[in-house]
């Protein structure tokens, strides 16, 4: 098949188990697991999918995705470290990342460079395209209040520079979730800051983390958004779903807003557990929670 003429054969993987390459260690197989290493290689396997009428996602760190037991019919492209170039303009106080660069780095290599506006993603464990996708956010900070512009490859397969309003930026929303769009890469725009001040505040935000979160267990994070007016975990807690378990999918007991794989869950077993926890929340609360982790392929 011309995917051999567009790629590498080390980078092309049949079959792929979703759940060596989630955090949530859960997800059948991917019919295609793909690699690209360059922005032409990307497009490349776009145009092929379309000709094909292949169904395609494209993936970070797969912190926040739960991929159904049946797996994925169609391909699956993963960003890796080929796009984590980050690159620091102390004077303009500007940063220019690739989308597969981990939030993490960036932060770091942020504090390095004495520029505050990102410790907030101190502990966020995906790739900035992940993160801009989702707007990721946490502790009153989110991605959408440091970028400047992002650069997109357009579902049409053309390469666009996106200004901050142009990227729709709600809350774990963007443009990317309504337009099928790929991120390229993002310049952000900082502030000053103090590096010491920086890093204490990133030690202190980690350990708030380790804290307050099961980190010990594999999840994809907050499983719900935060409904207007409440907190998902406090809802979760007080209808007493705290343990709620089916099969190795487990309500965290030690943040109710997490849902955990305790070992061995199936995809069909997290979405189980959701759904006695929506239904529940509904009825003791009258609240509707949403999903915040993205699902794909079949369940
Ligand atoms: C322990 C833990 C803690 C977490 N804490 C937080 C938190 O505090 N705040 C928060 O917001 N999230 C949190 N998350 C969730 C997750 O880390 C974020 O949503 C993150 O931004 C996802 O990035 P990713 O690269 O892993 O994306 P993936 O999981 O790979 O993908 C998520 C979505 O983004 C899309 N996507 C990924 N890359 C691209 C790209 N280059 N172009 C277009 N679309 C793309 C995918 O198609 C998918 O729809 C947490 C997760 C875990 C496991």
């Amino acid at each position: 098949m011309e995917l051999r003429q567009l790629l590498p054969e080390e980078r092309i993987y049949c079959g792929e188990p979703m759940k060596e390459h989630t955090t949530f260690r859960v997800g059948g197989k991917a019919e295609y697991f793909l690699v690209p290493s360059t922005v032409e290689e990307i497009e490349a396997l776009i145009r092929l999918c379309k000709t094909y009428q292949l169904p395609y996602l494209v993936m970070g760190n797969g912190s926040n995705l739960l991929v159904g037991d049946k797996g994925f019919d169609g391909v699956i492209l993963r960003l890796g470290k080929e796009f984590g170039k980050i690159e620091v303009d102390g004077r303009t106080r500007r940063i220019k990342a690739q989308a597969g660069a981990l939030l993490t780095k960036i932060t770091q290599e942020a504090a390095e460079h004495s520029l505050s506006g990102l410790v907030f993603a101190t502990g966020i464990p995906g790739s900035l395209g992940g993160a801009v996708a989702m707007n990721a956010g946490a502790y009153g900070g989110e991605i959408s209040h440091v970028v400047e512009s992002v650069q997109i490859l357009t579902v049409d397969g053309e390469q666009k520079v996106f200004t901050k309003q142009e990227m729709n930026f709600g809350y774990r929303h963007s443009v990317v979730q309504e337009q099928s769009c790929i991120v390229l890469s993002v310049d952000f725009s900082l502030e000053d800051g103090d590096r010491e001040e920086l890093f204490s505040k990133m030690r202190e935000l980690s350990a708030r983390r380790k804290e307050k979160q099961p980190l010990e267990y594999a999840s994809a994070g907050s499983t719900f958004k935060r409904p207007e007016g409440y907190f998902a975990g406090k809802l979760i807690m007080e209808s007493g779903l705290s343990g709620y378990r089916v099969g190795g999918a487990q309500v965290s007991e030690k943040h109710c807003g997490f849902i955990v794989n305790t070992g061995g869950a199936t995809a069909a077993d997290v979405v189980a557990v959701m759904r006695h926890v929506q239904k529940t929340v509904m009825e003791k609360h009258g609240v509707m929670l949403e999903p915040e982790v993205r699902f794909a392929g079949r369940f």
